[in-house]
């Protein structure tokens, strides 16, 4: 199945709004194993948008559209789809008394605009919403003889969102008799190329399951899709490409599973009852940030101690004169005192710290922009590691919290799976 989003907005061409709806339909569309052929973005236009469906139309067998779909005369996305669909816009009866309660919930006053909101082509399948006043629809069209979807949804992400996984998703599974499973190999410790390189031919010669390399923030991992006639088999087939993964590379794999590392440690301490405190520089809170986005964090992270300044180094965590001095606050004598005092003020059982160069300035010969320093206190032992991370001054701050992550799943239990 091809498919095309096509985000509709003059604040996305103006660069007003970054069009996130496109890259999350785009993943999801994705784990569906859907092929997406087109990102596609027309302001607020209706011939353009017209123009743009009937295109996509030829070659698309699901079409998503993003936003236009408010009450506004600016609001032009379904007339637009029922002009390239040719279908006349009808009053769905349902919506018109789903809104005027909604409106009565709410205590406001339904305008004589809002009534454009129940105004749908003939025969397109309703989505109500739960977050807003705009429903989406599905229109199933026969375009010769060929099924084509075009699917609207409404433009804020917190609409859009929940519409799409409670009735898009079953929508499009519906479509389709195969079942898809998939499954990521996280690894460590080996490059893209020399990864690529051990594996190549199973990239290669493979249909089905099929095998794609990530690297993200200096993470290399594969993920593995098989799409199948039963879910059994489609497992069956990926759990055998697994092992044989395992053969070749097992010794640079720390994990096969569906979840990132955040929610891998986040599980694992929990497992394990115990909690993590943090101490961080150059990423000036963004571990706290990263593991606080978990629903359930509060159970295993238990402080955030931002210390920037060598003074506060000093002062909050007890990093000695003699070690910034001599070392300076980018080393790993530095981050080990860190780790140290993060759990002299915490009592954390585990506490991590990080201490880098983001740049752009700052960097130096023997230390460049990009250099990280850690550490990782746990009972009483500490560990401390320098990287050297490529990158911009935001690529190089998420590395350091992706890698404190991970010297956390490493104290946690070696090697380890799901
Ligand atoms: P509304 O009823 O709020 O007018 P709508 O369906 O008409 O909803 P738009 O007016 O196009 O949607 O967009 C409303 C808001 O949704 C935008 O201001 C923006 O915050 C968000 N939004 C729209 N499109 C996108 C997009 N492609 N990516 C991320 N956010 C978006
Ligand atoms: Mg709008």
């Amino acid at each position: 199945m091809k498919a095309a989003i096509l985000t509709v907005g003059t604040e996305i061409l103006f660069g007003q709004i970054e069009n996130t709806n496109a890259s999350y339909l785009s993943r999801e569309l994705n784990n569906l194993g859907i092929d997406v052929m087109y990102h596609n973005t027309v302001g607020d236009n209706l011939n353009r948008l017209t123009d743009n469906l009937l295109h996509l139309l030829k070659e698309c067998d699901l079409i998503i559209t993003t936003g236009g779909l408010g009450p506004t005369r600016d609001d032009i996305t379904k007339e637009g789809v029922s002009i390239a669909i040719n279908k006349p816009m009808v009053l769905n009866g349902d919506v018109k008394i789903w809104l005027e309660n909604r409106f009565k919930k709410t205590g406001r006053n339904i305008t004589e605009n809002n009534y454009r909101q129940c105004y749908f082509p003939e025969g397109a399948d309703i989505m109500l919403n739960d977050n807003g006043t705009a429903p989406g629809m599905i229109n199933t069209i026969n375009y010769n003889d060929e099924s084509r979807y075009l699917i609207t949804l409404p433009g804020p992400p917190r609409e859009m969102k929940p519409m799409f996984q409670r009735d898009v998703i079953p929508f499009i599974k519906s479509l389709s008799d195969e079942h898809i499973v998939y499954e990521f190999v996280r690894t460590s410790g080996i490059g893209e190329s020399l990864l690529e390189s051990k594996i190549m031919d199973l990239v290669d010669e493979q249909t089905d399951p099929t095998i794609a390399t990530y690297v993200t923030y200096g993470e290399v991992y594969l993920r593995i899709t098989s799409k199948r006639r039963t879910a059994k088999e489609a497992h069956d087939s990926v759990t055998k490409m697994i092992e044989i993964l395992k053969s070749r590379i097992g010794r640079y794999i720390y994990y096969v599973g569906n979840k990132n590392i955040e929610e891998i440690v986040i599980e694992k301490l929990k497992e394990k009852n115990l909690t993590v405190s943090s101490s961080e520089s150059c990423t000036g809170g963004m571990f706290g940030e990263t593991i606080t986005k978990y629903p359930g964090s509060s159970e295993v992270f238990q402080t955030s101690l931002v210390t920037y300044s060598n003074e506060s180094k000093a002062n909050i965590l007890g990093v000695s004169k003699k070690t910034l001095d001599s070392y300076g606050a980018v080393s790993e004598e530095t981050a080990g005192e860190m780790a140290i005092g993060t759990n002299t003020v915490s009592k954390s059982p585990i506490c991590v710290s990080v201490t880098g160069i983001a740049g752009p300035g700052g960097g130096s010969s023997d230390k460049p922009v990009g250099t990280v320093c850690f550490g990782i206190y746990y009972r009483g032992r500490l560990n401390t590691y320098k990287k050297l991370f490529k990158g911009d001054r935001n690529s190089i701050r998420k590395q350091s919290v992706l890698w404190m992550f991970r010297y956390i799943y490493e104290v946690l239990g070696e090697k380890d799976e799901k």
